[in-house]
């Protein structure tokens, strides 16, 4: 019996493998890997560019949501050099709706890059790579794996929950002290195996096979060695801290309209929808009405007096910390010229036709079909 002991902060896992469980591990996961995955674009080259984009898609978005957007994004920027001469404004064009828009600012940041010290070629070492803004360790460990074949662990979700029921882990799979276990018990899987594939099956097992409930055990192809399996512990694994209750904040906004256009802004490229544009309004205050909120926000954030004409809509969405609902208002403009003093460096006077042509967050695009269904006279 072979034991594992490891370290991380103040968690201490000890796992009990033979190794011979380890090499057969590896041999029966890529066997079934080869005969049953979901054949995915990305799964079918080794071209890194590719890769890399479809790994920074992926983060936060799930398959089905990333085919079409990283079909269309291929098209328009078929090869780093094209991505890295490109405006950020087309960038963001084509990663509307798809959220966590940081990505796509830092991909396009990223490719700027490579261009400039690599002459466009994907650095394939650590250091360099893992140099790149939005490279993180998780994109570098995929690309250079799934790219040149390096032994980097990847260790997203899935793979967590296939470790913590394979070996009965105990450190919760959401505490950030715990990756370390997860990466070391991967990597003492994936020794035996070419890394590239050896990651994509035990991603593809964790994604399709040992789901988060009803695990499908009985197509497992490590079903005769998996801890949680024979000592029927499967539904008690993976462990979790119980999530903290999210912050919703409630904004109130306005379509303000002058002569038959619209005002809209863009926000500033750092932080949270950076370079997206949006309508000028605020966070209602404590008490505050949201109406009244609406024209003190936009006299703050725009320096413009308008009036509410009428209710639009509400919208709701989700960040990873914090929920918001958003009312929007259809205002009139009184008086008073643009002055930015908010989170936008940018403002635009567009007409509805127009207003398309314009990165919104993917929430906003409820609003602008109404507003394209509304009588501007
Ligand atoms: S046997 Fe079940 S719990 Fe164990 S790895 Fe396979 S699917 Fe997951």
């Amino acid at each position: 019996m072979n034991i594992l002991t490891i370290q991380a902060d103040r968690s201490l896992a000890i796992i009990f493998i033979e190794m011979k469980d380890i090499d057969q591990f590896g041999k029966q996961l890529i066997q079934w890997y080869i005969k049953n995955h979901r054949r995915l674009p990305w799964r079918e080259t080794d071209n890194p560019y590719y890769i890399w984009v479809s790994e920074v898609m992926l983060q936060q978005t799930r398959v089905k949501a990333v085919l079409p957007y990283y079909q269309k994004f291929l098209e328009r920027f078929p090869d780093l050099r094209r991505l890295a001469q490109a405006r950020l404004q087309s960038v963001l064009k084509m990663w509307e709706g798809m959220g966590y828009y940081a990505r796509a600012r830092h991909l396009h940041q990223a490719a700027k890059l490579v261009l400039k010290r690599y002459d466009g070629k994907i650095p394939d070492n650590w250091e360099s790579f893992r140099d790149l803004p939005g490279v993180g360790e998780y994109i570098a460990s995929a690309v250079l794996s799934f790219a040149f074949n390096q032994p980097y662990c990847v260790v997203d979700g899935n793979v967590k929950r296939v470790l913590a029921r394979f070996f009965l882990i105990d450190a919760p799979v959401n505490r950030s002290a715990s990756l370390k276990i997860f990466k070391e018990a991967a990597g003492r899987l994936m020794k035996p195996c070419r890394p590239g594939i050896f990651n994509q099956a035990i991603m593809e097992l964790g994604a399709t096979i040992c789901r988060p409930r009803n695990p499908g055990c009985g197509s497992c192809p490590v079903q005769s060695l998996c801890s949680a399996c024979q000592s029927r512990k499967v539904a008690t694994y993976p462990i979790r801290i119980p999530k903290k209750i999210i912050p919703e904040y409630h904004m109130a906004v306005g379509v303000i309209l002058k002569n038959d256009r619209i005002l809209i802004a863009r926000r500033k490229r750092e932080g949270l929808l950076g370079g997206l544009w949006e309508f000028p309004g605020d966070k209602v205050k404590e008490k505050e009405d949201p109406r009244q909120a609406c024209v003190r926000g936009i006299k703050e954030t725009v320096n413009l007096s308008v009036e509410i004409d009428s209710f639009i809509t509400r919208i709701k969405y989700s960040f990873t910390h914090f929920k918001v609902v958003k009312d929007v208002f259809r205002c009139r403009h009184v008086f008073g010229e643009v002055e930015l003093n908010g989170p936008d460096d940018r403002f635009r006077w567009t007409t509805p036709r127009q207003i398309e042509r314009y990165p919104f967050p993917k929430a906003d695009h409820k609003v602008i079909r109404l507003i394209k269904g509304m009588n501007f006279s």
